[in-house]
């Protein structure tokens, strides 16, 4: 073993690795997930995270008691405030004091009522901002939001000639005209972390609100979302958080501004009371005016054992062995996959970078294919990005050996090259 002048060990072994894993301080929580195939290497946790042995228990009791037995009494026994108790349960994980996060719709649709909300109070600014590297679900739901309130939106393209955001053009594009920036906390391909103080204060020195979508970042870092002076913020619970497919997704308003909001989505869950079945609409007060109808139960409780999974572990040590396991990777990619064609599309700051790594390559879509074929799984993301999921609960280091081992292979082997491209799946 030689080292570098930063004094990080070099042509790392799979010995290393292992070792690694036996004084990994999360190794624990790998065991509280459901592996019905110990061998798979599942590097997706950002995309769909695992499930965790606890939701399945749950879920049983949630089926046959709480639905099967309990029936329509169930309401008056937990269902109506569990959209408001898992907001404040997710809360600590947000930096969040209770009363401020509720769970509601899908993020796309909670996107949608925050802008327009928004928006609305910020008349006649007529602005909204983001950046380009943004989730295009989100800049199209602002493009649909603007074009309903007469606004226009504006764009911020990355640095030039590159893959990351331009932070100074994003706080220079908040302007006096505009009324609210949106942007994604970690960016979905590169991993990009934003400075959330940093923009947030830009955006509120131009008078701007702000909304964070947190999809890639809640559960992978700590967030302060209080302490930052956040406005509104989205995100979905099917990725770090382990929620399931389509759980449902949750939203933030600042207690400042919740009673300054309107839903454009006035739904009777939103309705100060529900049950008088009055004929007029009068906005809940609190979080619970941002929901509208009856959420999905079977989804939404099953959110609640990831969040516990998190809390026990505490988002401070998640954060510690989310930068180990993602230099690890970035030092094994330098090491073995740069002389083979493929280069690191995140921040090599592991400071600047949530919890997964995109590596590209000319031929990552079949590299990415070759991969799935071994039980290794990754996702692709155009137009050539290889990109690993890194979530500490479950992700070992021996993972990350394993899959930069099979693009090693893979690539000297040639075997991807006999695979179809892109067609129109899921990637
Ligand atoms: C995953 C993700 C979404 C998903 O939105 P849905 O409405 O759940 O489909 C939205 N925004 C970002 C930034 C994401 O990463």
């Amino acid at each position: 073993m030689d080292e570098t002048s930063d004094g990080r060990k070099r042509h790392f072994t799979e010995a290393d690795a292992r070792q690694f894993d036996a004084a990994h301080p999360l190794a624990g929580f790998r065991d509280r997930f459901f592996t019905p195939d110990p061998d798979l290497v599942y590097l997706d946790g950002n995309s769909l995270g695992r499930l965790p042995h606890a939701t399945r228990t749950l879920l049983g009791d949630v089926v046959d008691r709480q639905w099967g037995d309990r029936l329509i009494r169930s309401w008056n026994e937990g269902w109506f405030s569990a959209t408001e108790r898992l907001g404040d349960r997710l809360a600590p994980l947000l930096g969040a004091a209770p009363g401020q996060v509720v769970f509601s719709d899908s993020t796309s649709v909670n996107l949608y009522k925050l802008v327009l909300a928004a928006t609305e109070l910020q008349a006649p600014r007529r602005r909204l901002v983001t950046d380009s590297l943004n989730f295009p679900s989100d800049i199209y739901i602002m493009q649909g939001a603007a074009g309903l309130r007469g606004a226009q939106l504006h764009l911020v393209p990355p640095v030039e000639g590159g893959e990351f955001p331009d932070e100074e053009a994003i706080a220079r594009a908040c302007d006096g005209d505009t009324a609210l920036l949106v942007l994604s906390h970690v960016a979905f391909k590169s991993g990009w972390l934003y400075d959330m103080q940093k923009l947030t204060d830009a955006a509120h020195a131009a008078g701007a609100l702000v909304l964070w979508d947190l999809s890639h970042s809640v559960g992978a870092v700590p967030l302060e979302l209080d302490a930052c002076g956040v406005d509104l913020a989205v995100g979905c619970s099917y990725k770090y958080l382990n929620g399931g497919p389509g759980a449902p997704a949750f939203l933030y308003v600042s207690r400042a501004l919740q009673d300054r909001l309107r839903s454009p989505i006035q739904g009777w869950f939103g309705q100060s009371d529900p049950f008088a079945f009055g004929l007029d609409y009068e906005a809940a007060p609190g979080i619970r005016r941002f929901t509208a109808g009856t959420p999905p139960l079977l989804s939404l409780l099953a959110v609640e054992p990831g969040i516990d999974l998190l809390l026990e572990a505490g988002m401070e040590r998640v954060r510690e062995a989310s930068a180990a396991l993602t230099s690890f990777l970035c030092d094994l990619a330098d090491e073995r996959l740069a002389p083979l064609g493929f280069t690191i599309a995140s921040p090599r700051d592991a400071g600047k970078r949530g919890s997964h790594v995109t590596i590209a390559h000319e031929d990552g879509y079949r590299i990415v294919q070759a991969l799935i074929r071994r039980g290794i799984i990754p996702d692709f993301r155009a137009p050539d990005g290889i990109r690993l999921g890194i979530a500490p609960l479950y992700t070992g280091f021996l993972d990350i050996w394993r899959a930069v081992d099979a693009m090693v292979e893979i690539v000297r082997g040639g075997s991807h090259l006999e695979l179809p491209g892109r067609g129109s799946g899921v990637t």
